[in-house]
């Protein structure tokens, strides 16, 4: 099984934890827009960091394990990452 690491942020408008993939964690600081695509295809406004955590998204537990239960993607999202921050191919 590969790793697969997330962030779990409370969105400010449903107040769920959604889970974000760091590699779309990244792109949302890459972007500055304050916004995060979550594994449910929802877009989180996080909360502050320091209000306590919502109920997490069902939705984007089943996404988690539907992606761990398959073979590796195509790392769109990191390809994205790696040009957006000049690194290499
Ligand atoms: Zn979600």
């Amino acid at each position: 099984m590969r790793e697969l690491t997330v962030v779990w942020m409370t969105c400010v408008v449903d107040g769920h934890e959604h889970a974000v993939t760091e590699d779309r964690a990244a792109a949302g600081v890459e972007l500055g827009l304050g916004t995060y695509d979550a594994a449910c295809r929802r877009t989180v406004a996080p909360q502050a960091m320091t209000a306590a955590p919502g109920p997490r998204c069902p939705a984007c537990w089943r996404q988690l394990g539907a992606w761990l239960a398959t073979p590796r993607r195509t790392g769109r999202w990191r390809r994205w990452l790696r040009r957006a921050v000049g690194g290499r191919r």
